[in-house]
């Protein structure tokens, strides 16, 4: 077992939300630290295991609200292990995924400070298993692409679409939601065909977890009425046509649901 020495962080994942779906090292550092730096998409029950006498430090950031700056979550960081502290900081999923891991690692290294990763299930994991579907499928999806559609605001997104458009991927497009009508039309354009599987999973791992199956073409309109505020991860490719819906989700009516779902 590695040790927690005081003046190191550990960079842990908190999973997609569920406690049950965090590792045990994990939840072992979260009882060892005496800080723990938590992001607002790290999930109540998984808070609930840091013990109460345990310093905990909320620096969340939701798209649009970002409460505390890069710059200074990794000066907060660097701080509290040059104090003394045994740091943890807490990130949804895993922490090396569309996490800024790379940031808070460099400014702890420039000081001195240790610093080690503790995995964690990503979104995509989880949104497979509330799914009940295989990310990759032999033969058909042998690739498989995790992807952020986040832009700064008011700009394009900058992304490799023709290699994106690959009928033989899944995509797991993270921080899609806002940019759902650009996905799908730049996805389009770059031959991918509209009718392409599509599902939006909300809230993956938890009770409150839902999901909507669409179409390419119809993205922009399920992601715009389908889904409530949550954290939402885009699955696009062959290997989610047989998701299997959680949660509450729009009537087959609206046309969101294609018959042959
Ligand atoms: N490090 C995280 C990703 C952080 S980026 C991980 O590995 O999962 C934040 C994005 O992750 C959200 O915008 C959403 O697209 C996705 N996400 C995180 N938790 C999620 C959840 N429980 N259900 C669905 N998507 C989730």
């Amino acid at each position: 077992m590695t040790e927690f020495e005081q003046g190191s962080v550990w960079l842990v994942g908190a999973g997609p939300g569920d406690p049950d779906l965090l590792t045990r090292k994990a939840e072992r550092l979260l009882r060892e630290a005496s800080i723990v730096f938590f992001d607002a998409l790290v999930g109540q029950g998984v808070l609930d295991l840091i013990p109460r006498d345990t310093r905990r430090v909320a620096v969340g950031k939701r798209s649009g609200r970002h409460s505390k700056d890069q710059k200074t979550i990794d000066a907060l960081i660097v701080e509290a292990a040059l104090a003394g502290e045994r740091v943890v900081r807490l990130k949804g999923g895993d922490p090396t995924i569309f996490a800024r891991a790379a940031e808070e690692m460099l400014a702890c290294r420039v000081h001195g400070i240790p610093v080690r990763i503790c995995p964690g299930i990503t979104a995509a994991s989880a949104a497979a298993a509330d799914l009940g579907i295989s990310l990759t499928l032999r033969g058909m999806a042998r690739k498989l692409v995790f992807v952020t559609a986040h832009s700064r605001a008011g700009e394009a997104l900058d992304l490799d679409w023709a290699g994106l458009a690959d009928p033989q991927a899944t995509l797991a497009i993270y921080m899609g939601k806002a940019a759902a009508k650009e996905v799908s039309a730049r996805l389009i354009a770059a031959g991918m065909p509209g009718d392409t599987p599509v599902t939006l999973v909300e809230n993956a791992s938890l009770p409150q977890g839902r999901s909507l199956s669409t179409r390419l073409d119809l993205l922009p309109l399920a992601a715009g009425t389908g889904l409530g505020d949550g954290p939402a991860l885009i699955l696009v490719g062959q290997a989610v046509a047989g998701s299997r819906e959680i949660g509450s989700r729009m009537p087959a009516e609206a046309g969101l649901v294609p018959a042959a779902l």
